[in-house]
């Protein structure tokens, strides 16, 4: 197995396991599919939803190629601003953030979208005419779970919709430089017809805006398109996709940009994440793969029941001979990677490769079980750079404070 041209046997060797590897060329090349797609019919900007992805690395890759940032809270602000990002190529979309967190995303001159009419109020008195955004709550959800649908009625993110021409009016009122609007649906979802009933959504207000002598620069569609985890999935049809909603947004508006924020779409096919195979178990019931990563580097499984296809990196084209459930080393019985996969008989030793694991991979692992998190790698050209060293049990332990009569 091959990662951008290098031996992934041979990285697991040089920089250990569990470690995450990602193909420089793959980001490249997801950005520029889904920023091409868009900005071939109307004036276009893609920004990548960095929580998906937070490594400095992958956020030079994006500033390189010239993407823009959808950052959810001060630290990934902070973050894209150490990988070089300036100010007004990110826009802060935070849910529930204090009076100082928006104090500080405002004093380093990043744009707020706002959650509510609430956040709105209080941004008024921190930053009087900011230029802002409204998220919104368009009725419509989309996403791989529950968990991640979050633009459904009721949902905790956005302006109801029944508020958002009163909190427009309001934000006039107080003297706010709006700019746009934004939705975001959801995270994953599969199909093109949520994102045009959101469309619509969107559209509607815009021109009731209008007629309040409201004009809008933008139009922000969110995240949340999918990609295939299954061998046999299909990918969506981003020009589809792409066409059908810029001709909406200019048939029906005098709206002159289309901002969207892909993080999954650009991150989770360039990673795999490497780990090895510790101990090997048949129950009767059940054959299980022991190996080095479990939730706490990839919860994705454990947290979403989501599918992550798995092979071994060291036994590609092997014929299978059985069934196993991939699980890790966490002392709980929800810790596995994998259900039911044949492979081709695994052995101690042996390398799993778990693909797509570049969008909410790293990003949400943990230090549980107190092991350390592991390492992050970038490949191009056929060369392999470690991009984050592991941590060792000093960075566990970095932080805490024993009192001095406990020691
Ligand atoms: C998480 C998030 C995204 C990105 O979602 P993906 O499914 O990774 O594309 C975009 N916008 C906002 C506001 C988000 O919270």
């Amino acid at each position: 197995m091959y990662i951008g041209g290098k031996s992934a046997v041979e990285i697991a060797d040089e920089f250990g396991t569990p470690v995450y590897v990602t193909d420089e060329q793959r980001v490249r090349e997801n950005y520029r599919r889904i920023y091409g797609a868009f900005s071939r019919f109307m004036d276009t900007r893609v920004h990548y939803a960095c929580k998906a992805n937070t490594n400095l690395a992958i956020l030079s890759i994006l500033r390189e190629e010239g993407a823009g940032i959808d950052a959810v809270s001060i630290g990934e602000v902070m973050s894209c601003l150490k990988a070089g990002f300036t100010p007004d190529r990110i826009m802060y979309t935070g849910v529930n953030v204090s009076d100082a967190e928006l104090k500080a995303v405002s004093e380093l001159g990043v744009m707020i979208n706002l959650d509510s009419a609430c956040e709105m109020e209080r941004l008024a008195r921190i930053a009087p005419c900011s230029d802002v955004s409204f998220r919104i709550t368009p009725g419509v959800g989309s996403g791989h779970s529950a968990k991640v649908t979050t633009g459904n009625k009721g949902a905790k993110f956005g302006i109801p919709l029944d508020q958002v021409i009163d909190t427009y009016a309001r934000a006039k009122d107080l003297g706010f430089n709006i700019k746009g609007i934004h939705a975001h649906i959801g995270s994953g979802g599969q199909v093109v017809e949520p994102f045009m009933d959101m469309m619509e959504v969107l559209i509607e207000l815009v021109n009731e805006l209008k007629g309040l002598g409201i004009d809008l620069e933008f139009i922000d569609m969110g995240g949340g398109i999918g990609v295939p985890y299954r061998p046999q999935e299909e990918e969506m049809d981003v020009e589809e996709l792409a066409s059908n909603l810029t001709s909406m947004i200019e048939e029906e508006t005098d709206v002159k940009t289309i901002m969207l924020e892909p993080g999954r779409y650009i991150v989770c096919d360039s990673t795999v994440l490497l780990t090895r195979v510790n101990d090997l178990k048949d129950t009767g019931v059940k054959r299980y793969v022991g190996v080095d990563a479990g939730f706490n580097t990839l919860v994705r499984p454990t947290m979403y029941d989501s599918y992550h296809h798995v092979a071994l990196a060291n036994r590609m084209g092997k014929a299978c001979t059985s069934k196993y459930d991939v699980v890790g080393p966490i002392c709980e019985s929800g810790d596995y990677l994998a259900h039911d996969r044949v492979l081709p008989d695994p052995q101690v030793g042996d390398l799993v490769a778990v693909y797509d694991a570049g969008a909410y991979g790293f990003s949400m692992s943990s230090r549980y079980n107190s092991r350390p998190l592991c390492a992050e790698v970038l490949v191009n050209d056929g060369k392999a750079e470690l991009i984050r060293e592991a941590e060792t049990m000093e960075d566990v332990w970095r932080h805490q404070i024993v009192p001095e009569r406990l020691r």
